[in-house]
């Protein structure tokens, strides 16, 4: 089969890399030249936020799939049209694209999100109490695109644009829960797993898995998943971001319709690792057992403060002496402050072992210039 993604990036290499074990072609299209994936597979180098661009790109492809939903879903529409399979579908693409439709999706299936208000323009008067949280609807992306506003001084940094204002939660975990629907209907969940973020990025820092919860949490977060695999009328993979506040209650934040960083551990600390299932997604084959097989871990590695060029990955060596740690790099030539290069990933027996590893792993490792 052939198969076309829309991006370049480190997900769809990781999951070129699953899946090359089977029989397919790889296509994919990015707009840089030296993507992550354009050594492994048929690249085009070009815009997939372009109507004519993604639809010459996919108008040839049995299946197109994404893996950076910020894509042309106009273009994914009309290769709907003319018969080529798309997963997930352009419906779902362009809810989850703005953050408007997809807080209207949640409250329309009673999917518990915090509270919400639609802001179109600035003139609009926002009725959310403070403290309260600013999404922009459209453009936001790890963390940008998102603002807390504390005090009415705050009121002069508000965006212009078409947001959401959102209620603060207060949060005591950030977990991630990965579901996959085939075409068949099918249905699979993933562990859940806990995000620990460094504030200072507001990139995904440490994530681990499987998480100790209460009955109660996970039957909310069951609930959840159940409720959304039910009325997601598109096969796909998709990681459903929740918050765990203070006293006890889970909201989804939000759901990305692709793989994600938060699955990344799921390579050797699963019987299947996401990459594996999307696979399965796009070609509707049986999806895979994903049950943790030990506690695991993922430290992102990303581009230290004050460098940029050329990459080092200093401490490699002693990384690699470790047992049951695994080193994944992405293929980018050239780092910079905050940039994800890899991930390293660590198995362990406990939660404390595990969280240990993760810190010695972090200690050992720089990527710099
Ligand atoms: P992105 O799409 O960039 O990942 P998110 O919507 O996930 O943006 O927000 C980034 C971070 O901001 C979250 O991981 C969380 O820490 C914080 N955040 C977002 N929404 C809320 C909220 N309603 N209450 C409290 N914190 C929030």
């Amino acid at each position: 089969m052939k198969i076309g993604i829309l991006g370049g990036g480190q997900l769809g290499r990781m999951l070129i890399q699953e899946a090359l074990k089977y029989d397919d072609e790889f296509y994919t299209l990015d707009p840089a030249s030296d993507a992550p994936c354009h050594t492994i597979s048929n690249f085009t180098q070009g815009n997939f936020n372009d109507y004519e661009t993604v639809l010459n790109f996919g108008n040839d492809k049995d299946v197109v799939t994404i893996e950076i939903e910020h894509v042309n879903a106009d273009a994914l529409a009309e290769l709907e049209k003319q018969g080529v399979k798309v997963v997930p579908n352009a419906g779902i693409i362009k809810t989850i694209q703005q953050k408007i439709l997809q807080k209207e999706f949640y409250k329309t299936h009673d999917i518990p999100s915090p509270e919400f208000q639609v802001v179109w323009n600035s003139d609009e008067k926002i009725m959310m109490p403070l403290p309260f949280v600013q999404k922009m609807n459209t453009g936001g992306y790890d963390g940008k695109g998102v603002q807390v506003i504390t005090t009415e001084d705050d009121y002069q940094h508000l965006w212009k644009e078409a947001s959401v204002i959102e209620s603060l939660v207060d949060i005591d975990k950030e977990l991630s829960v990965i579901v996959a629907k085939n075409e068949a209907g099918e249905t699979n969940i993933f562990p859940v797993t806990e995000m620990v973020a460094d504030p200072k990025l507001n990139l995904l820092d440490f994530n681990v898995c499987p998480v100790l919860l209460t009955e109660n949490v996970q039957q909310q977060i069951d609930a959840i998943t159940e409720k959304f695999l039910n009325v997601v009328n598109s096969p796909g993979l998709f990681a459903i971001e929740l918050f765990l506040d203070k006293i006890g209650k889970v909201w989804v934040n939000e759901t990305a319709p692709r793989l994600h960083n938060s699955g990344h551990q799921s390579q050797e600390g699963n019987t299947n690792s996401q990459f594996e299932q999307m696979y399965r997604v796009v070609k509707n084959l049986p999806l895979a057992d994903t049950d943790a097989i030990t506690y695991s871990g993922m430290l992102n590695l990303v581009g230290a403060e004050g460098y940029a060029g050329k990459v080092i990955y200093e401490g490699m060596e002693k990384v690699l002496k470790l047992p049951e740690t695994y080193i994944h790099l992405y293929g980018k030539t050239e780092t910079k402050p905050g940039r994800k290069m890899g991930h390293i990933n660590v198995l362990a027996d406990s939660r404390e072992e595990l969280m240990e590893k993760l810190v010695k792993v972090k200690s050992m490792v720089r990527v710099i210039a």
